[in-house]
């Protein structure tokens, strides 16, 4: 199943058209995005029970090829946690050691943004991150990696667009705040279900910038894994439906080659995640 936001209003997509949760349950569903990440079961229940008229004006191929009217799969999760360095070539292409434990950082969520959201630019040194998105469904403290699965409400595509002058300014560093300019966390291009996927654990991943590929990876590299991801930090914080997980991003960031390059006004991102779909994101003026 795949659950997107469009025009604000949750909706289930498939090829034959959208299904408006709310008008097409007669009300049993919410139209909020967010809430409908928490009702999955229910939700595939009812379209298998009820079979609901699909609106074969928007479907999975028009919305593919203009994801314009996508917001983000949800839109106000409580906490975003983003993992840093978990992918051993990114550690090496930054000179830093492979961590022990996980390296965990906040976006804030006003940084949320649609899969087809322009990028502005606040400085000349903002960069790319293509990221796995973990959407919870089920919230729950002290979460066993072997039922971490049963928490997820799916997949989607992410950017964890990081400004690193202002990232990498302080000593220490601190992420999230650079991490969170308004724009810097387009999700989707909608939420999939981990049952529409043959292996889970096994995904590509792709991003190009003005069509050269920048980053290339497979999610079977992910150092800490996802069960172990949600077990880590739901032994520390209650996890909490809708809330978001960026899993970390693979080698071929801009500031890691050389020289560095970064994005530009006009620049065009595409990020891809075998099964989960594509971002398109144009970079502009602040
Ligand atoms: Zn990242």
């Amino acid at each position: 199943m795949k659950l997107a936001n469009l025009d604000g209003r949750a909706v289930v997509v498939t090829p034959e058209g959208v299904i408006d949760l709310n008008t097409a349950s007669g009300g049993r569903f919410s139209a909020s995005p967010d809430a409908a990440v928490t009702r999955i079961a229910e939700i595939r229940q009812w379209l298998t029970a009820g079979r609901p008229q699909a609106d074969p004006r928007t479907t999975l191929a028009t919305l593919e090829s203009d994801p314009s009217r996508l917001g983000p799969p949800v839109t106000d999760p409580r906490q975003i946690f983003a993992i840093g360095l978990n992918y051993a070539d990114h550690s090496s292409e930054t000179n830093t050691p492979v961590p022990d434990a996980p390296l965990v950082f906040s976006k804030w969520p006003s940084s949320l943004a649609g899969p087809a959201a322009e990028i502005p630019l606040p400085t000349e040194t903002v960069d790319w991150e293509l990221e796995l998105v973990v959407v919870i469904g089920e919230g729950g403290r002290d979460i066993p990696a072997e039922r971490a699965f049963d928490h997820i409400a799916g997949f989607c595509v992410g950017q964890d667009i990081s400004e690193r002058t202002k990232q990498l300014a302080g000593t220490p560093p601190q992420f999230g705040l650079a991490k969170s300019h308004r724009n810097f966390s387009p999700i989707g291009p909608w939420l999939t279900t981990l049952d529409e996927l043959e292996n889970p654990t096994d995904l590509a991943l792709s991003a190009t910038y003005d069509g050269d590929t920048v980053q290339k990876a497979r999610t079977s590299d992910l150092i800490f894994d996802i069960p172990t991801l949600i077990s880590y930090l739901s032994s520390v914080c209650e996890l909490r439906p809708a809330d978001v997980i960026f899993t970390g991003t693979p080698s071929g960031v801009g500031l890691a080659r050389k020289p560095p390059r970064f994005m530009a006004p006009g620049g065009v991102l595409r990020s891809s995640i075998e099964g989960l779909g594509t971002l398109t994101n144009t970079c502009t003026a602040p």
